[in-house]
């Protein structure tokens, strides 16, 4: 069978003796670093913002090779796109069900025809020496499938949140790659961004004293009723799995802590065609081991919102947007004798697919787990599963305690 470590090896990008690396981190290789950034005279004082060094990305050569699986809003809107702004990832294959439109797409990001699938075929891709790590990007329910069949193939993984409906799929997903010694590490965007980087950082840091609350929102008004996602058997669930979880992650990268507790609300129109299987507007609360409350909601039938804050003894932090792709904007207010001091933090935007799929690239040059492997988006599914128990039962779920942080992330991204 292929292996794409080894290939990635041929290529150069990665020191000998890569596939042990993966069951062992012991024995993970180091990286071939790109060239140093170019030197560019600043223009600006250094009372200003300095726009720093220019991106040093790795020959496409040398980088790893991602299949892109489902061509749909996110793949040719956001993935594809992003890989030009990548260093260590490209696109070396489409899968799809259109051969048409995979012709067209692989035509403009230059993949050979040779190198598109269909779900059929899409196993033929363990002979294919250009991809070492397949994108999955299709409806909720074809994760696992497609999961598995990547990790029998041979390729690491990278799947879009939800990472599936259930969480005996995330264990089976898990379990798979676990088998096949691959990589598995679920597409949460905003772990690897800076303003939510920044945001953990803080919140843990004390600067703020206690964090004693968490308000996360997340949401906008949907589309046709027809689409894959008002449909319970292929998303699972409705504003929930797909827009929710970005609440219910945030609480949990935040605090670093897992929640004993939660209880939740669901509000829906009957009359509303979207809503005939999945949820529209849900309200969920979490409690957390050290006292935090975490109040979320989430919906699919308001204007566009996606806002997070962090309540601290001393201080607030605030995003708003928090979860969207784009112009993250942050502020933090804290009291200084008489006065309120409140600060606009501006970092600059950087793409988050881009940051997200490096980082993968570079887990599996290193052989090790990534900051969000798949006991992350099992983790997420669990609590999924127990906020919909609270809110059909009309009362508090408990969760099994977990005494560490961060138990269920690897080492943060650098
Ligand atoms: P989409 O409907 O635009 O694309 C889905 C693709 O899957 C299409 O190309 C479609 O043809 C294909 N497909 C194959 N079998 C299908 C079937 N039985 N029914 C419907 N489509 C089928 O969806 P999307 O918005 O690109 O979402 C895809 C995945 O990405 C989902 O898991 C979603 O949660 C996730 N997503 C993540 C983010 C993020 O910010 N990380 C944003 C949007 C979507």
């Amino acid at each position: 069978m292929h292996d794409p470590i080894e290939a990635a090896t041929r290529r150069g990008f990665l020191a000998a003796g890569a596939a042990a690396a993966v069951a062992s981190q012991a024995t993970a290789p180091k990286i071939d670093e790109p060239p140093k950034a170019v030197e560019v005279p600043g223009m600006k004082a250094k009372t200003e913002a300095q726009a720093g060094p220019p991106p040093a990305p790795a020959p496409p050569a040398k980088r790893l090779g991602f299949a892109v699986v489902g061509l749909g809003e996110l793949a040719l809107g956001e993935v594809l796109p992003a890989f030009g702004r990548c260093k260590y990832a490209r696109p070396t294959a489409l899968v799809s069900g259109d051969r048409a439109k995979a012709e067209k797409v692989a035509d403009q990001y230059g993949i050979g025809p040779e190198h598109i699938y269909d779900y059929q075929n899409f196993d033929r891709i363990a002979d294919d020496p250009t991809v070492d790590v397949v994108y999955i990007i299709l409806p909720n329910s074809m994760h696992r499938e497609f999961t598995v069949r990547a990790a029998k193939a041979g390729k690491h993984v990278l799947c879009e949140k939800p990472m599936a409906n259930t969480s005996a799929e995330c264990e089976a997903m898990i379990a798979a790659c676990e088998s096949a010694r691959r990589l598995l590490m679920i597409a949460y965007r905003c772990q690897y961004e800076p303003h939510h980087r920044e945001m953990i950082r803080l919140a843990r840091s004390g600067e703020l004293g206690p964090i004693r609350m968490i308000e996360a929102s997340n949401g906008q008004n949907q589309g046709p009723a027809d689409q894959w996602r008002h449909k319970k058997a292929l998303a699972g669930g409705g504003s929930l799995p797909d827009v929710g979880i970005y609440c219910l992650n945030a609480a949990r990268y935040i605090t670093g802590e897992e929640p004993v507790q939660v209880t939740a609300q669901i509000a829906v129109d009957p009359s509303d065609p979207r809503f005939r299987e999945v949820e529209d507007r849900i309200s969920f609360q979490l409690r957390f081991p050290s006292g935090v409350l975490a109040v979320c909601q989430s919906f699919y039938s308001a204007h566009e919102s996606r806002r997070c804050r962090v309540l601290a003894e001393k201080g607030w932090i605030d995003m708003d947007p928090a979860f969207a792709y784009h112009g993250l904007r942050m502020k933090t207010s804290r009291a200084r004798d008489e006065a309120e001091l409140t600060t606009a933090i501006a970092l600059p935007e950087h793409d988050q697919f881009a940051l997200e799929m490096d980082h993968m690239a570079r887990r599996v040059a290193a052989g090790e787990r990534p900051h969000t492997p798949g006991e992350e988006g099992l983790q997420d599914i669990r609590i999924i599963e127990a906020i919909y128990r609270a809110a059909r039962e009309g009362k508090p779920v408990d969760l099994a305690a977990v005494e560490a942080r961060d138990a269920t992330r690897g080492p943060a991204p650098g």
